[in-house]
């Protein structure tokens, strides 16, 4: 497994965010974790990340501790994090969004000075082709639309070279034509990468949910299963799809 977790918890003040038995992912899997809204799905991936600390639990990748590491060394582990809110530079081209966030595997000092080489073209062009974005390439990002931002993001992430790429709701405020471009991105880049993705829209849902999706429920894993399983669950349609 990639990825392990075991009893992991934390409570805010006296709210019990999360408090989850155990979760695993294998190398190239694509996870969905769905649920109702404050279930604890970001907190577990800011737990991941190490923007959140947890009270207690074990966190394993690649077979080492991660629990309780800064989000540097764990960056640096190899997990990248797409966030919610926007972090795109909004005045700069998304080719100078790219540049920065492939130089910024360097130093940031290096990286202000740092000129472009015929490889990180290369791995730039590269991912703009995955994420759809070289039609617009010279751009301002501020002008692109609220899917390419999302992609840019995502690009921007994938330039980091993660092994394991936390996504928190890709498809937010999307149309349904870029949340179905925004599904099939996904699907291409979990052939070379691992993925956990938080999600809401059950259509977009069933269209990336090759493998198993998570269900948190009050912080707690309520049920794992395929996209079928999940739908059909009655203690899920009971607490989440039914309502
Ligand atoms: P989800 O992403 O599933 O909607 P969250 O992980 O954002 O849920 O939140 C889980 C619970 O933890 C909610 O009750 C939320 O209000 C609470 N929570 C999350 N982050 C914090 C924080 N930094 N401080 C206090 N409470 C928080
Ligand atoms: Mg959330």
């Amino acid at each position: 497994m990639l990825l392990n977790v075991n009893n992991l918890s934390v409570s805010f003040g006296g709210v019990h965010a999360l408090d989850l038995d155990h979760f695993s992912l294998r190398d190239k899997e694509l996870r969905v974790i769905i649920g109702p809204n404050g279930a604890g799905k970001s907190t577990f991936l800011d737990i991941i990340c190490g923007k959140t600390k947890a009270d207690k639990g074990e966190i394993t990748f690649n077979g080492k501790s991660i629990f309780g590491k800064s989000e540097v060394k764990i960056a640096e582990a190899g997990i990248g994090r797409k966030f919610q809110k926007p972090s795109v530079f909004p005045g700069l081209t998304v080719y100078d969004n790219l540049l920065l966030a492939a130089k910024m595997k360097k130093d940031i000092f290096t990286s202000l000075f740092f000129k472009s080489t015929p490889a990180l073209e290369e791995k730039i062009h590269h991912v703009a082709v995955k994420l759809s974005l070289t039609n617009v390439m010279y751009k301002p990002a501020g002008d692109l639309s609220h899917g390419q931002k999302q992609w840019l993001e995502i690009a921007i992430v994938v330039l980091q070279d993660p092994t394991l790429m936390l996504i928190d709701e890709p498809a937010a405020g999307m149309s349904d034509e870029e949340t179905e471009s925004t599904g099939a991105l996904l699907l291409e880049l979990s052939k070379s990468h691992s993925i956990i993705v938080i999600e809401h829209d059950m259509k977009f849902v069933e269209q990336i949910a090759n493998e198993l999706v998570t269900v948190l429920v009050r912080g707690k894993r309520l049920m794992e299963g395929t996209f079928a399983e999940v739908k059909n669950d009655q203690r899920v349609i009971d607490c989440y799809l039914g309502r």
